[in-house]
């Protein structure tokens, strides 16, 4: 599986991917971080096209398209605030990976590109939080012909680098 996931550092707005992954809240418009710089990318467009939808709930993915961005598509998903682990972060946190991966293999894309959620202001531990993505993405690959690539995005080095060694170590095992 590790030759269809690729770890890069930079910025996910800048990614002609068929669709890119935004850590949203549950309002749905706009805020810092990831969610910020894509929305700033998109255009006015995107907020209103999420004005619309109205909202999404923790661990829920919607899809819209993404406007200025070079890619095709944004994908919506509302990770968990961490409040210390035992108010179901984990399960949310997973089930947002699953729900986009099962939005880009239904529309049948080649490349899904993805952030590290919930681990900006969310303050979801990043160890804990880039094992998630990774087993989950993992998971599903294998299982799965679609997205047929996906592209971890990490915004600084300390974060590229743990899931560079985090995906060495599941290639191993
Ligand atoms: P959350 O509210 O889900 O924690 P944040 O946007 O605060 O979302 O942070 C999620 C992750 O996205 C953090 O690791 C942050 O460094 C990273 N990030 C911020 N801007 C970008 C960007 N333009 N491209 C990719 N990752 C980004």
């Amino acid at each position: 599986m590790k030759d269809r996931i690729d770890i890069i550092q930079g910025d996910i707005t800048e990614l002609a991917v068929d669709a890119i992954v935004n850590a949203a809240n549950r309002g749905l418009l706009g805020g810092g971080g990831v969610d910020g710089a894509i929305h700033r990318a998109a255009g006015p467009e995107l907020l209103a096209v999420c004005r619309e939808i109205g909202g999404c709930p923790t661990g829920e993915v919607r899809v819209t398209k993404a406007f200025h961005l070079p890619s095709t598509y944004v994908f919506h998903a509302v990770g968990p605030i961490w409040q210390g682990g035992n108010a179901g972060e984990p399960d949310l946190l997973r089930a947002c990976y699953r729900n986009a991966l099962d939005e880009a293999s239904n529309r049948q894309l080649g490349a899904l590109a993805l952030p590290a959620i919930s681990c900006g202001v969310y303050g979801y531990p990043h160890q804990e939080a880039a094992t998630i993505a990774l087993n989950e993405v993992w998971q599903w690959l294998v299982g799965h012909e679609f997205p047929q690539k996906v592209v971890f995005v990490l915004f600084d080095q300390p974060m590229y680098e743990l899931y560079q060694r985090l995906l060495v170590e599941k290639a191993k095992s």
